[in-house]
C-alpha cells in the first residue's frame, strides 16, 4: 500500500540535472528517510513533494492521485502536511491556543463559534492528548515565543500532526540543534509518528538510523539504495558516497 510514489521523476534547473529519474515508494505507516551528502538534492526532492517545484518530467502520486504540478496549498489540502510551511505557529498566543486552532482547523470549526462551542470539550480533549504526546503539558499556558528552540520545533510538529495528514514531510527537523536537543527531538518524532506515514529528509545518519523503518540514499540526484537501516548500513556503495563523513556505527 503506497502513499507517496515517485515515477521516473527528473528535475533540472537550466543545464543542471538535480534529480535524476527517481523512483520512490513510501508505504502507508512507514517512516521513510531520504539521506545523502550535502548538495545531493534532498531539499529539491522535498520541494517536489510539497508542490514548491514541478518535476521537469515524471509523475508524483499521493494515494494514487497525481499531485505533481499542483500548488503547495492544494497538495496540503490533499493530505500532505509539510512542517514549517502552512501550519506555522502563532508566536503571541499560548501553546494550548495554538494546538486548539490546529485541531479546530482539522474539524473545519475555525469560522463557526457556535458549532465550536458545542464541541469544546471534544476539541479540548484532543488538545490535551496532543500536549501529552508532545511532552508540552507543563508548557500549555506558555506563549509560543517563550518556548525553547526544541520545544518550538515540537509544537510545529504537533501542529502538523493535528491536521491528521496522510503524509508528514519533515526536512532536517534537527538542523541547528545541539546534540542533546537532536537526541530529544529524534526520540519525540519517533514516538509521535508511530503508525503514521512520515518522509523525513535528513543529513545526519545517526538520527535516521534511530528513527526510520526504511531509508533511501540520494547521491547526486540519484537514489543509489533503498532498504532497512541494517541493509543501508551494510551497503558498500553507501559508505563510499559518504566518503570522509562519519557513517553511524
Ligand atoms: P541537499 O538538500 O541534499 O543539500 P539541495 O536539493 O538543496 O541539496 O541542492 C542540490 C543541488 O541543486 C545543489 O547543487 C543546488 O545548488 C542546486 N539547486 C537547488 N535549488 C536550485 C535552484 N532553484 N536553482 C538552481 N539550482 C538549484
Ligand atoms: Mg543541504
Ligand atoms: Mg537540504
Amino acid at each position: 500500500d503506497t502513499v507517496l510514489k515517485f515515477e521516473n521523476v527528473h528535475k533540472s534547473f537550466g543545464p543542471a540535472h538535480i534529480i535524476r529519474d527517481v523512483d520512490l515508494d513510501v508505504h502507508r505507516g512507514e517512516r521513510h528517510a531520504v539521506i545523502g551528502p550535502n548538495g545531493a538534492g534532498k531539499s529539491t526532492l522535498f520541494h517536489l513533494c510539497s508542490g514548491q517545484f514541478a518535476p521537469s518530467s515524471g509523475r508524483i502520486l499521493l494515494d494514487g492521485e497525481q499531485i505533481s504540478g499542483l500548488r503547495p496549498a492544494e497538495v496540503n489540502r490533499r493530505g500532505l502536511a509539510r512542517s514549517f510551511q502552512i501550519t506555522n505557529i502563532f508566536p503571541g498566543i499560548t501553546v494550548h491556543e495554538n494546538l486548539r486552532l490546529a485541531v479546530m482547523r482539522k474539524h473545519g470549526l475555525q469560522f463557526s463559534f457556535w458549532r465550536f462551542a458545542g464541541r469544546l470539550s471534544a476539541v479540548n480533549a484532543e488538545v490535551e492528548d496532543l500536549l501529552d504526546r508532545l511532552r508540552l503539558t507543563a508548557r500549555a499556558g506558555t506563549l509560543a515565543n517563550q518556548l525553547s528552540y526544541s520545544e518550538q520545533r515540537s509544537l510545529e510538529i504537533g501542529m502538523t500532526l493535528a491536521s491528521d495528514p496522510k503524509l508528514i514531510l519533515l526536512d532536517e527537523p534537527m538542523a541547528g540543534m545541539s546534540q542533546e536537543e537532536t537526541d530529544y527531538t529524534a526520540d519525540l518524532i519517533r514516538e509521535i509518528t508511530r503508525g503514521r506515514t512520515l518522509l523525513i529528509v535528513e543529513h545526519d545518519m545517526s538520527v535516521v538510523f534511530a528513527l526510520a523503518d526504511r531509508i533511501s540514499v540520494l547521491v547526486y540526484g540519484e537514489i543509489i539504495a533503498t532498504g532497512t537501516p541494517e541493509e543501508i548500513r551494510a551497503n558498500a556503495q553507501v559508505k563510499e558516497a559518504y566518503l570522509g563523513e562519519e557513517v553511524a556505527a
